[in-house]
Formats: structure tokens, C-alpha cells, sequence
């Protein structure tokens, strides 16, 4: 069995990435083989300076090792290594539709944000080059936040539609794996939002993997909260605390439900707000170091990319292989 994920080399690396992918993917090796990898061409959907996506692309994959994927058990790899990928893209694109990918949550909330006669023609059909990369690997799963589902319906859709056209079953969506805890982190200073790389660089809202411990434990101290003081969950009525809720029942890998009971007694949202930093800190403490040690052997990063090209595309040339035969192009 396969597992596939991938993360694009934009921005910096936020609590959400790495609480709603980056720590659930070494669970998965031991029941899956992982393909994971760095999503460098889904990075030039919005417009990106080269730089950052060469540097970004070595601290994700420093990332990987850091948070405890090891390359004997997992595929690393750079998506623009797999040259297959565009083909197939340029393929499956004739089965999906102009009104389909325009209802897509994501599309939606960043074209907001453009000058509407700039939207990246990318940037729409991103959904489209996410389901090539579904397909090339022949896995059965894919461990997403839950931002990523309704692109992994989309895919299922191309899939469903090109099968039956052609009466086969050569391409096939890994079902999408939400984990129970910190799939959706949100914005410490506005809870009701999404922890996202594209917020404001210095929002308190949003916590960087590199942040300085201190500038952390900041952050959580003063993440917005409610008037109350009990700590129990309840997204609608006390989403800040229910965030942080969520944030630590990830960290220390239990459910909300004891978490719920870990702080019932607890009488001031101080007091669990430094143990939620506390525990935070530790985790992260020990990710820069490891990242920090990844990160400056380049030519060892280089080595994994160059090694993994060669395991991903010999997969994705099998399957390329049959649906170029299946539609004519063979
Ligand atoms: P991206 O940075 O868009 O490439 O996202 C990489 C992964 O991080 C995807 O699986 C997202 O679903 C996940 N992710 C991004 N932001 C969050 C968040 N605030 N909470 C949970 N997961 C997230």
C-alpha cells in the first residue's frame, strides 16, 4: 500500500502545515509506503521570486527529515523531477469543467485577493495538476488537511469520467485521509480563519515552524480568546479556545475528549494557554535543531532529490505509458 502528499515551496512553514501534514506523515510508514513530495511547480500558481522557491524547496525537504521521515522507508522527491506529471496535466485537463474548477473553495478565496483581469490561468486549473499527481504513483491514500478534500473529489471526478470513456481503470484517486486532530488549525488572532502561509508575515496570528522560541510563546499567550473562563471545546461559542484545544490534543498525539478532561478544572485560560506553549516549545525545540542540521548539508539534500527522481518516474512512466496508449498517443 501507498501513501501520497506534497507541500508547495511557498512561505514559510506554519503550525497548521505542520500539525495538518508534515507530523502525520512518518506515521505512515510504518502501514504505507509514503510519496512525498515538494510541490515546486503547484508553487508558480501565484507569482514567486525563484530564489524563494529554490530555498524553500531544500528547507521542505529538511523538513521531512526533521519531523522523522526516513529515506528508507518513504520516496522524497521534487515534483518538477517527474516530467510526467505536465503530460499527464495536459491530458486529464480535456475532462474536467470551466464551471467545476470555478466552484473550487481555494480558487475562490485566493482569485479574491487578485486584480480580477490577473488570474493566473495556473491558478485555476491547480486542482487539475494535484490529480496528476494523485494518479502517477498508484496509491491508495492521501493524508491532507482538510482544505485539500474537495480537490481530491475533483480528482475522482476526472477519474470516473476518463474510465468510462475509455472502459478502463488505469487511473485511480487514493482516498483522502483527514487526521481527527489538526486538520483544520486556525489563525490564533482570528480563529474563525485558516492558519495560512499567505497571511501577513508578522500576524501574531499565525505561528512559523522557524519562529524564535520566545516570539512563540508570545503568540500563544496572547492568541484571542473568549470572556469566559472554562476551557472545554466548542468551536462555535469558543473557537480560540478550542483552537488551541485542537493544537494541543495534536502535539501530544490524544483526543479533544482528554483534553476536555486534562483542563476542566482548570480555572484561568493563563494556565492553559503556557502549558499549550510549554508543550508547543518542546516539540519545536527539538524540529529547528534537527531541521538545522538537514539544512546545511545541501549536497546530502541534493543526493535524496537525485536518488528519488528515479523510484517516482519510473512509477509515473508505467502509468503515463497506458493512458497515452488508452487515448490514442501510442
Ligand atoms: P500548502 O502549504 O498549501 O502546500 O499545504 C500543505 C499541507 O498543509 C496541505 O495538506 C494542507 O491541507 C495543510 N494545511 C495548510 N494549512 C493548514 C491549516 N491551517 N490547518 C491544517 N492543515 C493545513
Amino acid at each position: 500500500m501507498k501513501a501520497i502528499s506534497g507541500i508547495k515551496p511557498t512561505g514559510r512553514i506554519t503550525l497548521g502545515n505542520y500539525l495538518g501534514s508534515l507530523k502525520h506523515f512518518k506515521e505512515y510508514q510504518n502501514k504505507y509506503t509514503p510519496y512525498i513530495f515538494v510541490a515546486d511547480i503547484h508553487a508558480l500558481t501565484l507569482p514567486i521570486d525563484p530564489n524563494e522557491i529554490r530555498e524553500r524547496t531544500y528547507d521542505l525537504l529538511s523538513y521531512y527529515l526533521a519531523s522523522g521521515l526516513d529515506i528508507n522507508k518513504t520516496v522524497l522527491f521534487k515534483q518538477s523531477d517527474i516530467l510526467e506529471v505536465g503530460q499527464l496535466n495536459s491530458i486529464i485537463i480535456n475532462f474536467i469543467y470551466m464551471g467545476e474548477l470555478s466552484r473550487m473553495t481555494q480558487f475562490k478565496q485566493k482569485s479574491a485577493l487578485l486584480n480580477q483581469e490577473a488570474i493566473g490561468v495556473g491558478l485555476f486549473t491547480y486542482p487539475v495538476l494535484m490529480a496528476a499527481d494523485l494518479y502517477l504513483y498508484d496509491c491508495d491514500v492521501c493524508p491532507v488537511g482538510e482544505d485539500q478534500v474537495q480537490h481530491v473529489e475533483l480528482a475522482r471526478e476526472i477519474e470516473r469520467r476518463f474510465n468510462k470513456r475509455y472502459q478502463t481503470n488505469i487511473l485511480k484517486t487514493p482516498k483522502a485521509i483527514v487526521s481527527k486532530t489538526g486538520s483544520r488549525i486556525k489563525s490564533l488572532s482570528d480563529p474563525t480563519k485558516k492558519m495560512s502561509k499567505s497571511d501577513d508575515e508578522h500576524s501574531k496570528g499565525v505561528i512559523y515552524m522557524d519562529d524564535d522560541l520566545n516570539v512563540v510563546r508570545k503568540k500563544i499567550m496572547s492568541a484571542v480568546t473568549d470572556m469566559d473562563s472554562k476551557v472545554f471545546y466548542d468551536p462555535i461559542n469558543k473557537p480560540g479556545i478550542s483552537n488551541l484545544m485542537e493544537i494541543y490534543a495534536c502535539l501530544k498525539n490524544i483526543s479533544i475528549e482528554q483534553v476536555d478532561d486534562l483542563f476542566k478544572q482548570c480555572a484561568r485560560y493563563g494556565d492553559f494557554k503556557k502549558e499549550v506553549a510549554d508543550c508547543l516549545i518542546s516539540e519545536m525545540q527539538v524540529l529547528q535543531e534537527r531541521f538545522k542540521y538537514y539544512r546545511n548539508n545541501k549536497k546530502y539534500l541534493d543526493e535524496i532529490f537525485e536518488k528519488n527522481a528515479g523510484i517516482a518516474r519510473k512509477s509515473a512512466q508505467t502509468i503515463l505509458n497506458k493512458v497515452e496508449k488508452v487515448v490514442g498517443l501510442k
